[in-house]
């Protein structure tokens, strides 16, 4: 198996000049879940560091993990069970149709395509095509999306020019921060997009993170944390331009950015606020600040786990996002303190243990839930949501939220 690499040039625009601006400690990987009963054994774990680039203003891991560890055959992620990312791909769908006067025979490529989520929402409109290298797409071939079971690069590229014929749309939603060997991704996708077509990158937003202590979202499948500043220097590098931004919801804050050659569309408003905003942020100051909040929000949620292990009530933990196990591991939250973690009937990591503890992931019930006088909300971005939900399901107790600032709700 391949080893891990150091971070040692920036991966957009290869300066050396880079600084550490968070380290949280050695993480498992957040996807490996160990099957419940099985006996502790020697376990990988990874640096968990921040780095900043003074060059392009660019954020990123200072270790790239081996992707055959990240994301193994079985990885246990389908988009299609989060109802917020399935609203948000029918919202992607309707911008395009409303903004863009694509035809029927054009073709929509999505990278990273798992179960087909976003390309159902195209296939009664264009021609589609997927590329995921999980089993998972067999799902998305089954739904009768054309799926390429695949890592894209510049081979599946050649291989999609070959087959097909250049892409009116590419889209590249929760991976384009993932994947490794970015020039050869962007040359892939130059090849497939069409010279009058659009390439659409979903993306964390680096922003938010900052601002909301959004440490959680710092795991070894995330190589990137994106900014406008730092996406417009890669686009360019490759020949592209940014002329829209948005922001979406998905995941406690994410950008949603449009691309294409050059002086193809009107570069709008929003490309200049985004930048000129993002100058407040992007600077040591904030970064010392944002590390200062981190370590606050570690002390604030132990103080609060602590004061209600000290009553000898019941905690347990509500789904187990790829988030949940950077806090866990971060803060230090064993399985005297927090019990189990609910997953609704049908998740994958039931039965197994929360990576880096053994904390197991159980189904959810009514009659479960009311056993703990308290439930830990890991996805924490959506907690009014789900506080509805549990509320409505008759879970009587008290919430914790963990982040921004840890605090419990009634
Ligand atoms: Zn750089």
């Amino acid at each position: 198996m391949n080893s891990s690499k150091l971070v040692t040039t920036c991966q957009i625009c290869k300066s050396k000049n880079l600084n550490s601006i968070l380290f949280l400690g050695y993480l498992p990987p957040v996807n490996k879940f160990i099957k419940v009963n099985t006996k502790p054994k020697q376990e990988e774990s990874y640096p968990a560091e921040l780095l900043f680039c003074n060059n392009c203003k660019l954020v990123q891991l200072s270790l790239v993990v081996n992707q055959k560890i990240l994301f193994p055959i079985e990885y246990p992620y389908t988009s299609s069970t989060t109802k917020i990312l399935r609203q948000n791909f029918h919202n992607l769908f309707l911008k395009i149709q409303e903004n863009f006067k694509f035809k029927s025979s054009d073709l929509v490529i999505d990278i990273g395509s798992n179960d087909g989520n976003l390309l159902s929402n195209f296939k009664d409109n264009f021609k589609v095509l997927g590329v995921t290298p999980e089993s998972i797409g067999k799902i998305a071939i089954k739904k009768g999306i054309p799926t390429i079971l695949n890592y894209f690069n510049l081979k599946t590229a050649n291989l999609i020019i070959k087959k097909y014929k250049r892409a009116k749309i590419i889209t590249a939603t929760n991976v384009f921060a993932h994947m490794d060997n970015l020039d050869e991704i962007m040359k892939g996708i130059k090849k497939c997009l069409d010279k009058n077509g659009v390439f659409i990158t979903e993306s964390h937003y680096l922003i938010p993170l900052l601002k909301e202590t959004q440490y959680d979202t710092v795991y070894h499948e995330h190589l990137r944390y994106y900014s406008v500043t730092s996406l417009k220097k890669l686009f360019f590098k490759h020949g592209l331009q940014i002329f829209d931004v948005e922001k979406i919801p998905t995941h406690g804050g994410s950008i949603r950015v449009y691309c294409s050659y050059k002086n193809k569309f009107k570069v709008k408003k929003s490309v200049k606020s985004f930048l000129k905003n993002e100058k407040k942020y992007l600077n040591y100051n904030f970064f010392r600040k944002f590390e200062n909040n981190v370590v606050l929000s570690k002390l604030q949620l132990l103080k609060i786990l602590s004061n209600i292990k000290k009553s000898n009530l019941r905690i347990a933990g509500i789904s187990a996002p790829s988030r949940a196990a950077t806090l866990i591991n971060y803060v230090g939250i064993e399985k005297k303190i927090v019990e189990c973690i609910f997953e609704i009937s049908g998740s994958y990591k039931i039965g197994s243990y929360l990576p880096g503890t053994l904390i197991p992931v159980v189904e959810e019930t009514k009659k479960d839930l009311n056993k703990y006088d308290y439930l830990l909300i890991f996805s924490w971005h959506i907690y009014k949501e789900l506080k509805h939900v549990l509320r409505k399901k008759g879970y009587r107790g008290k919430f914790i939220i963990p982040l921004p600032y840890p605090k419990i709700v009634t």
